[in-house]
């Protein structure tokens, strides 16, 4: 049994408590304008190009066998030829090219993971899933998790919501000790419009997960100047958040990191979205409205 990894980052310290390692997984079913990890969206493996550390050297197009790499195109790969083979990754000698996604057997993984379980255990920490959409590859993570489970690490899933209920709870939920649900809109015309698709079965679940687990999920909201960070769209969500009695909630910051790896990957990047993080101090003013429903951080 095989997964496609796009990274795995050892020694996190923020995606979930204590000290994790972070799976992060490819292929995800939503498309945000302002993704963080635009490299995973693909389930396929994939190039990324960064004009800035190029030489120039010409050895990724001596060495590319499909003939996909043009020297004079700005954007250097035809992506349409393109296996994803590597070659011209290992030939470049400044790290210009970088291939995202590569497949890991069950045991390989799991053997990976738990040489922190050390780490783990006097930091109270674990292993998180995370993407992407782990839950595009469920029938691998099901096996992981119940493995990992059996090994009594604590694990974490960071999910955009859209799954089947039924095949999630049966794939996964009695091996997952934390559930991080992201929830971007609650207005259903706003969803459809700015991602693409449906709220109707995300917010369905979140229910699900609420009514049964509340006191696992924390529900993450994306703070996306000129998208999801309005008064209206935070109101609403934390509205829905008292009603279904949710218990944890994280605001995530923006960050501009994903525009240059959207590029790389010969995406357009939303020109519209911010080239500077957003600041702590920024965050105040949703951290206090949300307390005033008695919410609370994990
Ligand atoms: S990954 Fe392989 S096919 Fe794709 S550009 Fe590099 S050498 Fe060519
Ligand atoms: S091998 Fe690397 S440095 Fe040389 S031309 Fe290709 S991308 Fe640029």
């Amino acid at each position: 049994m095989k997964a496609l990894v796009g990274n795995i980052n050892r020694y996190a310290l923020h995606d979930g408590p204590g000290i994790r390692t972070t799976v992060f997984l490819k292929g995800c079913t939503l498309h945000c304008p302002w993704c963080h990890n635009p490299e995973l969206i693909s389930p396929e493996p994939e190039i990324a190009f960064y004009l800035q550390r190029c030489i120039s050297c010409g050895d990724c197009q001596a060495i590319c066998p499909q003939k996909a790499i043009c020297m004079e195109s700005e954007n250097r790969l035809d992506r349409r030829r393109c296996t994803g083979c590597g070659l011209c990754v290992e030939s470049c000698p400044t790290g210009a090219l970088v291939l995202t996604g590569r497949e890991y057997e069950l045991e390989e993984l799991v053997e990976l993971l738990l040489r922190d379980r050390l780490f783990y255990a006097r930091s109270g920490g674990g292993v998180t899933l995370s993407g992407g959409e782990p839950t595009q590859q469920l029938l691998f993570i099901s096996a992981l998790l119940e493995r990992l489970h059996r090994e009594k690490i604590h694990t974490i899933i960071e999910t955009n919501g859209l799954f089947s209920y039924e095949q999630f709870a049966a794939a996964c939920l009695d091996h997952l000790n934390m559930i991080f649900f992201d929830l971007k809109y609650l207005d259903a015309r706003q969803h459809q419009q700015m991602i693409g698709s449906s709220n109707t079965l995300i917010l369905a679940n979140l229910c699900r997960l609420l009514t049964s687990r509340a006191q696992d999920v924390v529900v993450r909201i994306p703070l996306i100047p000129g998208y999801t960070a309005t008064a209206e769209n935070i109101e609403q969500i934390g509205k829905f958040l008292r009603h279904q009695k949710a218990r944890h909630f994280s605001l995530l910051p923006y960050h501009p990191y994903g525009l240059a790896k959207a590029a790389a990957v010969g995406m357009t990047p939303d020109q519209t979205l911010p080239t500077q993080a957003m600041d702590q101090s920024e965050l105040l003013p949703w951290q206090e409205f949300f307390y005033e429903l008695e919410m609370v951080t994990p």
